[in-house]
């Protein structure tokens, strides 16, 4: 099938193909052939996709052409007929330069608001024609208490990433906003993950809605080649900057845990002459853009990272990801792989984790449902059971030595080294 009729069998409008062609993309991801056609129809939608899958795309074309096909119902400045609420400023930018990039051909203006930048410019964008507005909560309701935006006409509102926002504490400001909407409207919830918590919110909003589902419950991609490297915490700076070099890692995101721990990473790699930037909550939006826009035009090849300023970063077709420390929630690290193996290409996540993290590993492991394949590298190995950490004399019982072999049950026979199948000889963090 060609690229137009497999993109045009989902019912897409001309100017939509167009904007897809410009776009190189050659055929639709499984969650855009199950959600478009269903919002096209009207239906409200529960989607249980991660970023990476294409979900963006997934919305955004079938509310462009929907808002196209309808005129508006009592057009006004600042009334937008479609509200898209992220949890973070990045992935509202994202999102927005979506609408953008699939909206070329269309006249449907939009905007994008979120905190931590200057009010005054989002102000003068609301004065004019607004069909779409991306927001984050908290900004969105700053405006509406400006009267410089006015809800009233919203007919499709999109929830992306909601189990995050509800992570984030955004739930008092999404009821304030949802009481700012007329009741008739449809509506799309995106969440990668399902808890009691997200089910009650959908079951408030969605009306009788479609759910469609890309990636079984809290899967981990199996595009992507997961490795785990255990090593004591105080040799894990060296262990990555030892890697990236060895590997010749071009393109590599970091997770930290703590934005104290994301600035020292960074400063280390650099001083190893790694050119390295970190971004999270305490950098301006203006240092997380450019730190941002250095990693994707290849101008710096470490972003260290916390989380949340992680969350939702498209980064196309990211090779390699490093969980410098493990999340704390499980979850989390789905997430952080899922910057890697992105729509249909493989990537690598490797974990350093030290003997404190070992029962973190056993609860991702638990939630994946699989062990994950341990590797090492030659003057980096954890120490074995009963051995002391290096440098330092035995340790008393229970020993940090030992705590290292809480495996979980499977992974005992597994060998560190280089594994066979997917990976096509990719270097990783194994000995080589
Ligand atoms: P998302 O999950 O929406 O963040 O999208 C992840 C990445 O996949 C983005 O870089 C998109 O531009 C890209 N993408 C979305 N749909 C397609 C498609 N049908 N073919 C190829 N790439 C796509």
């Amino acid at each position: 099938m060609s690229f137009v009729s497999k993109f045009a069998g989902l019912g897409l409008v001309d100017p939509l193909l167009r904007a897809l062609a410009d776009a190189g993309y050659d055929a639709p991801t499984p969650i855009q052939s199950q959600a478009i056609p269903e919002v096209l129809n009207g239906r409200d939608l529960l989607a249980a996709a991660q970023t990476g899958t294409g979900k963006t795309a997934g919305f955004v074309l079938p509310i462009l052409q929907l808002l196209s096909s309808r005129p508006a119902n009592r057009p006004g400045t600042g009334r937008p007929r479609c509200l898209v609420l992220t949890p973070t400023r990045e992935l509202a930018a994202q999102v927005h330069a979506s609408v953008l990039s699939y909206g070329r051909y269309l006249d449907l203006p939009s905007t994008v608001i979120f905190g931590g930048v200057n009010i005054n410019p989002q102000t003068q964008a609301l004065r004019g024609r607004m069909d779409i507005v991306v927001a984050t909560p908290g900004r969105l309701l700053d405006h509406v208490g400006q009267r410089n935006v006015d809800l009233s006409g919203v007919e499709i509102l999109v929830l992306d990433e909601a189990d995050r926002m509800l992570d984030m504490g955004f739930i008092h400001d999404i009821r304030r906003i949802l009481k700012l909407l007329p009741a008739k409207r449809q509506n799309l919830l995106f969440s990668a993950t399902f808890s009691d918590q997200i089910r009650r919110l959908s079951a408030g909003i969605l009306s009788n809605p479609v759910s469609v589902e890309v990636a079984a419950r809290n899967t981990a991609s199996e595009l992507v080649e997961q490795t785990v490297h255990l090593v004591e915490s105080h040799q894990k700076r060296d262990l990555l900057s030892h890697l990236i070099r060895k590997h010749r890692w071009e393109q590599v995101l970091v997770f930290t845990r703590t934005k104290h721990g994301a600035n020292r990473l960074a400063d280390k790699l650099s001083s190893d002459g790694i050119s390295a930037a970190a971004i999270h909550g305490n950098k301006s939006q203006a240092a997380r853009t450019k730190a941002l826009d250095q990693f994707k035009t290849r101008r710096i090849g470490v972003l260290v990272a916390t989380d949340i300023a992680a969350r939702g970063l498209d980064i196309g077709q990211l090779p390699q990801v490093v969980n410098f420390e493990l999340p704390n929630v499980p979850e989390d690290y789905v997430h952080r792989i899922g910057r890697t193996g992105r729509a249909g290409s493989t990537g690598s996540a490797l974990s350093l984790v030290d003997a404190e993290e070992m029962k973190l590993l056993s609860g991702i492991e638990r939630l994946i449902r699989r062990p994950i394949e341990r590797v090492q590298t030659e003057g980096f190995e954890a120490p074995r059971p009963g051995a002391a950490p290096s440098g330092k004399p035995p340790p008393q019982a229970p020993s940090r030595a030992s705590r290292f072999d809480r495996r979980p049950a499977g992974s005992g026979d597994r060998r560190p080294g280089p594994r066979n199948g997917r990976g096509g000889g990719r270097p990783r963090g194994g000995r080589s």
